[in-house]
């Protein structure tokens, strides 16, 4: 996901962990003028831009980790629904004449979804997206990574939250970490650069991995981010209590590798704080949890059946799918969507911050009435 936080944090004129930073001291900003109109795009009600897209390609994963499948058993999308590839870019590209430049893959796991390649070359033919990634358990990658270059995917985000088999198999829930690892030499091999490393920390299982996952990131020439455990749709066993915070991740880091330098942001909406240590390396946290920056959130998801979520902690969404079927031009579409997006008033990580008594966001009935309140069917 998806925040950042404090600007003046992001332009190095504070420290981690300054007061200033904490965003009940930040306050509502109104958006000025020149924030609510660059570039020609469109605006929210709070003078966001419509600029970014997650496509979620499958509902489906090979892994069950325990911050997002802790069930059993899931309803899954019935698979008439799901976008074809066609669909797809068809949807992507009423998105990118409204303003939309970065579109990121995800799931559920994206490398199931047979022949994904297809449609990154669909979308890599679409000129006005000038970022086009994908996120990933990284399992399948041996298998598709050159395919997926080939066809002109930029960048690729590996989620990895343990480098300990026995651990990796207790959160993930299947033995697939050899696979994973295998996935980094295969992107190296097929030529991608500007990896990412995701690594949920959760309090008591993973924090004294930090330092071993910085390590193997600056090894595999990946940038690591460390994501703070959110309660959204999926993550039914969630408790404030295992929230390893921004806080404690940077507490931890300066206590190990000496001063940590905050970087200034190139982009205020991307979801990472950035931070250098002394010999060089650079990570980022995702604070979500403790410090969502919603304010600045650009971002909106379309689901593998083409419902279009206008946050990740919304509870309702827009059937494309049904309107694109129905016929709609892409005029109709762009109207449709447009209107959305100009009354989109969203805040759901700040408003759960917000909230007392705070637990899982979502009851498993809740989840299981409509499988697209969950993490895994709206991608990360
Ligand atoms: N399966 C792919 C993967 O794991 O990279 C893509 C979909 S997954 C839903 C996208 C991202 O969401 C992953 O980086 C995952 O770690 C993150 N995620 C899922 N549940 C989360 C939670 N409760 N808190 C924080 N991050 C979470
Ligand atoms: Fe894990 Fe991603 Fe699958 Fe969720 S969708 S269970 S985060 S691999
Ligand atoms: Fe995340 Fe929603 Fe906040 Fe955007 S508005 S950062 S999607 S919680």
């Amino acid at each position: 996901m998806n925040y950042s936080p404090c600007r003046a944090l992001r332009a190095g004129k504070l420290h981690p962990g300054s007061k200033a930073c904490h965003p009940m001291t930040m306050g509502p900003k109104p958006a000025s003028p020149s924030v609510r109109r660059p570039n020609g795009h469109l605006h929210d009600t709070l003078g966001r831009p419509l600029r970014s897209l997650r496509i979620s390609v499958t509902d489906r994963c090979n892994l069950r980790c325990r911050y997002c499948m802790p069930q059993e058993e899931y309803v899954w999308l019935p698979r008439e629904d799901l976008l074809t590839f066609e669909e797809a870019a068809q949807l992507a590209s009423v998105f990118t004449a409204l303003g939309v430049e970065k579109v990121r893959l995800t799931g559920g796991e994206p490398l199931l979804r047979r022949d994904l390649h297809r449609l990154v070359a669909l979308l890599a033919a679409n000129t006005a997206i000038r970022d086009l990634a994908m996120t990933t358990n990284g399992v399948l990658l041996p298998a598709h990574a050159a395919e997926l270059r080939a066809a002109g995917l930029q960048r690729v985000t590996v989620s990895l939250d343990t480098l300990q088999p026995e651990r990796f198999r207790k959160l993930a829930r299947r033995d697939e970490m050899p696979g994973v690892l295998d996935g980094f030499r295969a992107l190296a091999g097929a030529g991608f650069t500007g990896t990412k490393i995701d690594s949920v920390i959760i309090r008591g299982f993973n924090e004294d991995e930090i330092p071993a996952l910085l390590e193997f990131g600056r090894a595999h020439n990946a940038e690591v981010r460390f994501l703070e455990y959110m309660d959204v749709g999926g993550a039914t066993e969630w408790s404030a209590a295992q929230v390893f915070s921004r806080a404690d991740i940077l507490a931890l880091i300066a206590r190990r590798y000496g001063a940590v330098e905050p970087l200034s942001a190139e982009d205020v909406a991307a979801p990472a704080e950035r931070f250098r240590l002394r010999d060089g390396t650079v990570f980022g946290v995702i604070a979500s949890t403790t410090t969502p920056f919603c304010r600045a959130c650009d971002r909106s998801r379309l689901t593998a059946d083409g419902m279009w979520f206008l946050c990740l902690y919304a509870t309702a969404g827009i059937n494309l799918r049904e309107l694109l079927r129905r016929g709609a031009l892409p005029d109709e579409l762009k109207e449709r969507i447009a209107l959305a997006w100009k009354q989109r008033t969203d805040r759901g990580a700040e408003e759960r911050k917000a909230s007392r008594d705070r637990g899982a966001f979502l009851p498993v009935e809740a989840l299981r009435r409509d499988p697209h309140l969950e993490m895994h069917t709206r991608g990360g």
